[in-house]
């Protein structure tokens, strides 16, 4: 079954996770412009030029930046039966390019899942994060560390990665920025009949079991 879909949450709710379950369990690959912007940064493109000073920040960087991105990835093979968007659309101007984009395919939205989370609890969960420099397996300093410390469980490097913007200076905008500028999304798709809430404070498999069912009609 075809699942066109839009993760929206605050950062640190878990999108990501989340959306790499599904790429896993179901096939749908993940479009996360923070990954897609992480990685021009990385190569040097200019876009990644353009994009590191905004990110460091905190803000968004430019809408016309993020939709080209999501417009050209769309069309790869792999986003043709489905996708999960994590991370865009971030605003309203994104959320009404989005509808364009697609009714110029032919193509709709089928679910857009909030992830609901406390604010005090994603201080938290943002600062502890790391990654295998590796091979991207995500970590937690408490809530999920390595079985062997400093090692990766799933490749065995010893190399691991923060990112420069979860730093708590850093998290305090991008939450202002999540709440002035992208929670207003939310009503947005509400009116539109397709927004559906998990539990994002709950236990990671339980948030899972939730998407699955809204995927599956049952949410
Ligand atoms: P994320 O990995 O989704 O938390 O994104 C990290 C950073 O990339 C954000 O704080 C923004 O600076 C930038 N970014 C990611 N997605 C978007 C977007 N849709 N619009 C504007 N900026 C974005």
């Amino acid at each position: 079954m075809s699942s066109r879909l839009i993760l929206l949450g605050p950062p640190g709710a878990g999108k990501g996770t989340q959306a790499q379950r599904l790429t896993e369990q179901r096939g749908l690959p993940q479009l996360s412009t923070g990954d897609m912007l992480r990685a021009a940064v990385k190569a040097g493109t200019e876009i990644g030029r353009e994009a590191e000073a905004i990110m460091k920040r905190g803000d968004l960087v430019p809408d016309s930046v993020v939709v080209s991105i999501i417009g050209e990835r769309i069309d790869q093979p792999d986003a043709k039966n489905g996708f999960v968007l994590d991370g865009f659309p971030r605003n309203p101007a994104q959320a009404a390019a989005l509808d364009e984009m697609l009714q110029q395919r032919g193509l709709s939205l089928d679910h857009v899942i909030e992830m609901k989370v406390d604010d005090s609890a994603l201080i938290e969960r943002i600062t502890g994060r790391f990654t295998c420099a590796k091979c991207g397996t995500g970590y937690h300093d408490r809530f999920k560390p390595t079985k062997v410390p400093g090692v990766c469980d799933s490749c065995g490097s010893t190399e691991f990665v923060r990112r420069p913007d979860d730093k708590a200076e850093t998290v305090k905008s991008r939450l202002d920025v999540y709440h002035a500028q992208t929670a207003p999304l939310l009503p947005y798709y509400r009116a539109k009949g397709i927004l559906h809430e998990v539990d994002g404070m709950a236990e990671m498999d339980e948030v899972t079991r939730q998407i699955g069912n809204v995927l599956d009609g049952r949410g």
